[in-house]
């Protein structure tokens, strides 16, 4: 496979394989999927990078000011700011997804408090993108079990969105549903975001914009 090379702002490294290997036992059982998501993610979602996880979050550096986090790299999982090694149960991959601003006076307002939150945007001409950040989380059996996608808890509550709610399709703690029971069969995590959690943000969009629940998501998922 080919070396990936993983950025966060004026950082670059060279993902570790052994290094992420020491946390989640699956990479050595199932090196086919872990090679479809390092080349799968560095294809189609460039920005995004896979860090160490605990507790069902990405795992903060507690030995710098930065309080960065922490990716396999050099050996070990590392603080992006210090590059001390740090302690993870998990990998999880943090980055963030664009969905086109929509022009609904009651998006355009909730649009405002993000960005005096400080969430990103992106232009291109006469289009702007709000950038979305999400944490896809690994389970202990991928690529057999299904991945725990989650919103952050912040941009739910700008949005005016609840963090559990089964007509919105969260599952709790900001976790999108975007697999019916029984309905997962093993896909990157490449796959996920484009199949998956494109037209579940775009649903949600829809909702803040002012369209009843059970209309945005109809059609779309389960
Ligand atoms: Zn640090």
């Amino acid at each position: 496979m080919r070396d990936i090379v993983h950025h966060s702002g004026q950082h670059g490294w060279l993902v570790d394989r052994e290094a992420a290997a020491a946390t989640m036992a699956w990479i050595q059982r199932a090196p086919a999927a872990w090679q479809a998501d390092l080349e799968g993610m560095a294809d189609y979602f460039p920005h995004w990078a896979l860090v160490g996880a605990a507790d069902g979050a990405p795992v903060r550096c507690g030995l710098c000011a930065e309080r960065a986090f922490a990716a396999p790299m050099d050996g070990a999982l590392r603080c992006l700011a210090c590059r001390q090694p740090a302690a993870a149960t998990g990998l999880a991959w943090v980055g963030q997804l664009p969905i086109l601003a929509r022009p609904e006076t009651r998006f355009q307002r909730r649009r405002e408090s993000l960005r005096e939150a400080g969430f990103g945007e992106a232009a291109a001409p006469g289009l702007d993108y709000l950038l979305v950040p999400l944490t896809v989380l690994y389970p202990a059996e991928w690529p057999n079990v299904e991945p725990a996608v989650r919103y952050s808890r912040r941009w739910l509550q700008l949005m005016g969105l609840p963090s559990a709610s089964a007509a919105h399709h969260l599952v709790g703690a900001g976790q999108a549903c975007i697999f019916a029971w029984g309905q997962w069969r093993a896909m990157s995590i490449a796959a996920v975001l484009q199949q998956r959690m494109v037209n579940h943000l775009a649903s949600l969009c829809k909702i803040v914009a002012g369209q009843p629940p059970g209309q945005a998501f109809i059609g779309r998922i389960h």
